[in-house]
């Protein structure tokens, strides 16, 4: 196999890439200059060793001294609330919109409607483990913030069934963000103004 078809099924790998763009980013390549090409690979070499993630939210931050534990789950803001998110981008999206000065934990997904094996899909023994840590730490709300189509809406539903007898035994409350997300829209999509109408909305 040439380098050009193993390298183009790496990049099908990719989440979305099918054979026709893996080809074109692999041509995309073969275009650019040297040092392009060198600083590409060295990036992807360095993501592993500079990069870990959070033993706390699960979510990928530049590895400061020995710490397990990222920035945001370390300063003590606000540990009474904790949003719950899908992914990295979502929470980059919530952060950068400034409405929401809580904890946060990163799903890792959501499960797909009519899945056989939900528990694989997300991390919901994390989950489960981090709201029972948080009790000794005043969490008093969960506020999930899942997409609004159907996927967030069963994630949504699965996760409410496993967390609700947690939560009223340690007499926390399960909020759910507002639905000024219009359906259909995905979190990290949202502009700033959106969030924050989301958020004050949240029952
Ligand atoms: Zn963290």
């Amino acid at each position: 196999m040439s380098t050009i078809d193993s390298l183009a099924q790496s990049f099908m790998k990719f989440p979305g890439i099918g054979t026709r763009q893996a080809k074109r980013f692999v041509y995309f390549l073969l275009a650019q200059n040297p040092y392009y090409l060198d600083t590409l690979a060295r990036e992807i070499a360095e993501l592993k060793k500079t990069i870990t993630q959070c033993t706390g939210c699960f979510r990928y931050y530049p590895r400061v001294g020995e710490s397990s534990l990222c920035s945001v789950c370390v300063d003590d803001a606000d540990s009474a609330t904790l949003m719950i998110v899908e992914k990295d981008t979502d929470f980059d999206s919530v952060r950068r919109s400034g409405s929401y000065a809580g904890r946060y934990f990163i799903l890792g997904g959501t499960i797909p409607v009519l899945e056989r094996d939900p528990a694989s899909k997300i991390r919901i023994h994390e989950l489960l483990a981090r709201v029972e840590e948080g009790a000794s730490d005043g969490l008093s709300e969960i506020i999930l913030a899942l997409s609004a189509n159907p996927e967030g809406d069963f994630t949504r539903d699965y996760i409410l069934k496993a967390l609700t007898p947690l939560a009223a035994r340690l007499g926390m409350t399960i909020t759910t963000l507002g639905r000024g997300l219009s359906t259909g829209t995905e979190l990290e999509y949202s502009d700033g103004d959106t969030l924050r109408h989301a958020l004050k909305n949240r029952c």
